[in-house]
């Protein structure tokens, strides 16, 4: 990831959630205030946590335009000028929306909840003043959580704040302050010595957009029996929602693909329909027997 000296790595329990807590605990003092982003279920989670903490501005929110849902650009943001830091998810896992640009924050940082794109595609770290992630999407084995925080955001915080929760604490102690989830740490090392061996983050960007765009392609030249409502601009690399025309299929859908090996295409129980998602994991050929998979149910049901 090439990731700048000015920034430190932490390896920390809790997942994302833990993060949303984190953040705010740590850079928010009393009465100052941070401005959030709301672009589907993992920011709303994000958001609803923070406010324990602190106070915060939703200072946009994706609609629904002709149908399809869009994240509003930045000029349509309601951001404040004293704003401690922004923070948005970059790809939401749920609603599979993505951020395909960097928004302009100035000299507040961003912070980004990255769970279910990192390592997915060349990033530049130096945009982001902290990049947390769960592990368990595209680094292994959940129980583990990836923290990249520049080192001016690492802070002395007020006492009540538990030890475990700051960022200063782990990051003295090299995240080892307490025994940290020694199993699901060494798995993220296997990744990402297995990532390296792919090629890195460059080759497997290139493995992902094929990825995707078969998916994506195929969905939008059969729309008389699939569906994807997300904007074009806006379509995740990683987590393609689709639903059928028929809507009373879903359930057969999702039986006669699980028999066929194909399994966790059920989409979120928020979200309903179908959802594929093209973690680093999973290989393109993955991609091309679900695809099949859809030809055939199709002919047989169209
Ligand atoms: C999965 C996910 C989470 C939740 O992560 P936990 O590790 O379960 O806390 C949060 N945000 C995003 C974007 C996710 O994909």
């Amino acid at each position: 990831m090439n990731i700048p000296k000015n920034y430190q790595v932490l390896f920390l329990p809790g997942g994302a959630t833990a993060q949303f807590a984190m953040v705010p605990i740590n850079l928010l003092e009393t009465n100052q205030n941070a401005d959030y982003i709301d672009t589907g279920v993992w920011s709303q989670k994000a958001i609803l946590e923070a406010k324990r903490y602190g106070t915060i501005n939703v200072a946009a929110t994706s609609e629904k335009k002709d149908g399809l849902t869009v994240i509003p650009p930045q000029d349509k943001w309601k951001l404040t000028s004293d704003a401690v830091y922004v923070h948005y998810t970059p790809n939401e896992t749920i609603d599979g929306v993505e951020f395909k640009w960097i928004p302009d924050t100035g000299d507040i940082p961003k912070v980004v909840d990255m769970s279910s794109m990192i390592l997915s595609r060349p990033m530049d770290v130096s945009q982001f003043g902290i990049i947390y992630a769960g592990a368990q999407k595209n680094m292994g084995q959940a129980g583990i959580t990836v923290i990249i925080v520049r080192e001016d955001l690492i802070k002395e915080v007020p006492s009540w704040v538990p030890t475990l929760y700051q960022y200063k604490i782990e990051a003295d102690n090299h995240s080892f302050y307490n025994t940290p989830p020694t199993f699901s740490w060494y798995i993220s090392g296997l990744v990402f010595a297995w990532l390296k061996r792919q090629g890195g983050l460059a080759k497997i960007y290139e493995i992902n957009q094929r990825k995707a765009k078969k998916l994506y392609n195929y969905i939008d030249e059969h729309q008389g029996f699939y569906k994807n409502s997300i904007h074009p601009d806006c379509r995740s690399l990683t987590n393609i929602p689709f639903s059928l025309q028929k809507d009373k299929l879903t359930d057969t859908f999702l039986a006669e693909s699980a028999k066929a090996g194909l399994t966790n295409l059920k989409g979120h129980r928020l979200a309903g329909g179908c959802r594929a998602s093209l973690y680093n994991a999973m290989p393109e050929e993955g991609v091309d027997k679900l695809l099949e998979f859809m030809h055939d149910f199709a002919r047989k049901h169209g």
